[in-house]
């Protein structure tokens, strides 16, 4: 059964990310009324047009914009008289449907303001692992503390950001884990052996060296410094960067670019930038890693790699623990540990490199069984119909 209520989809970012990927997907599963609205341009509201949904941008004031969440709670108290008649505007908009879903932290706080003119019941999705080591302590206080009069529902990644969550003084009552749900069909037709799977590995290699990728956006907690530090350690294997540098990263990427320099990794390791086709790069890799040394709340691209049957390694820590079990779906190596991850990338070009692997076989079914977009879609409707 589909969804009827009128939902509004709010986000307070501008470009694609795990999170925006998963709006996109529950918007689409509304039958009748459904909207975004992004509070910055970008290159997502070209995306969600693209996806036949309807999309608006409610700019947010630039002090607003350019807060971060390691500011203190006291920044955050000073923007509100800015935010007033910002507010009501939101309130205006969001009156017109019967249900808010926000997907930021910004969005959620705003909506939150905009509740006594709305009263509108508020769906929180929490993408955010609440650590007292990434987070302002006074914010999460804040967060938490608004959510208990605000959130008629907490949504969170995993079960690791549920603990952290919980950990932090989070509310307990009409909080829900919802995987972050993957598109199987994009996933389901791959053929590895495929023309097109092969010109893209061709791109890079030659038939006999291993091609190894990296997939997420360029920002020093993804890691991407781990992953070259690893490719220094390997002489016969190409490693794959895809993903760019976004919300004011460029600088990491430059130091990138001289540790690949000081390494003599010139001709080893590529930058693929932001690409639409992530099924397709990912078949076309022998093995995928992952790098994240800070908790990942959940990491939308293990899953994917375990869908496009390529062997995966990724980080012990968050939500990657609960996707793969170590030796079993893929393996896991301590954050940060670039010795590790280089010995198990040898460990897996040796023995999982055939199509009928065993180990990546139980991976895709894992994954098929537990993360796809529909099982998402119908967590939500169940929490829609509790409403
Ligand atoms: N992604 C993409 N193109 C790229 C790099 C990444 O479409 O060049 C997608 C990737 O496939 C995944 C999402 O961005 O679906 C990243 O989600 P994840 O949960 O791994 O990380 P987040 O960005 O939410 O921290």
């Amino acid at each position: 059964m589909g969804i009827k209520q009128r939902i509004l989809f709010l986000t307070h970012v501008g470009e694609m990310g795990g999170a925006e990927a998963k709006m996109i997907s529950l918007a689409k599963s509304v039958e009748i009324t459904k909207h975004v609205c992004l509070f910055q341009h970008g290159s997502l509201e070209q995306k969600i047009r693209g996806e036949k949904l309807e999309v608006s941008v409610l700019e947010m004031p630039k002090a607003v914009s350019s807060f971060k969440r390691e500011d203190g709670i006291l920044s955050a108290l000073k923007l509100i008289p800015l935010m007033m008649g910002y507010i009501r505007r939101l309130a205006k908009l969001s009156k017109k449907y019967d249900v808010i879903v926000c997907m930021s932290q910004k969005s959620f706080v705003l909506s939150s303001f905009a509740k006594p003119l709305t009263r509108r019941p508020i769906i929180w999705f929490m993408n955010d692992l609440l650590s007292p080591d990434d987070f302002n302590k006074h914010l999460i206080k804040f967060l938490t503390l608004l959510s208990k009069f605000t959130a008629n529902y907490v949504v969170l990644n995993s079960a690791s950001s549920k603990e952290a969550w919980l950990r932090v003084g989070g509310k307990k009552k009409n909080v829900e884990i919802i995987y972050s749900g993957i598109d199987l069909q994009k996933f389901e037709n791959l053929d590895k052996a495929d023309e097109s799977i092969s010109a893209i590995k061709a791109r890079y290699v030659d038939d006999k060296t291993p091609l190894i990728g990296m997939f997420g956006r360029i920002t020093p907690w993804k890691g991407q410094h781990v992953f070259i530090e690893a490719m220094a350690q390997l002489d016969n294997a190409h490693g794959l960067i895809v993903g760019e540098a976004q919300f004011g990263e460029e600088e990491y990427k430059k130091e990138l670019e001289q540790l690949i320099e000081k390494y003599g990794l010139q001709d080893r390791v590529t930058f693929a930038g932001h690409i639409e086709e992530i099924p397709q790069f990912m078949a076309a890799c022998d093995l995928i890693t992952h790098c994240s040394t800070s908790a990942e709340p959940f990491g939308r691209v293990i899953v994917e790699a375990k869908l496009a049957r390529t062997p995966v390694i990724a980080t012990k820590a968050g939500g990657a623990q609960e996707i793969i079990r170590h030796g079993e779906t893929g393996y896991l190596y301590p954050a940060g540990d670039a010795d590790k991850l280089a010995e198990l990338m040898q460990v897996c070009l040796r023995k999982h490199n055939q199509p009928d692997d065993v180990m990546v076989k139980a991976a895709y079914k894992r994954a098929k069984e537990n993360y796809t977009s529909a099982i998402m879609v119908e967590r939500f409707q169940e929490i829609l119909k509790g409403l």
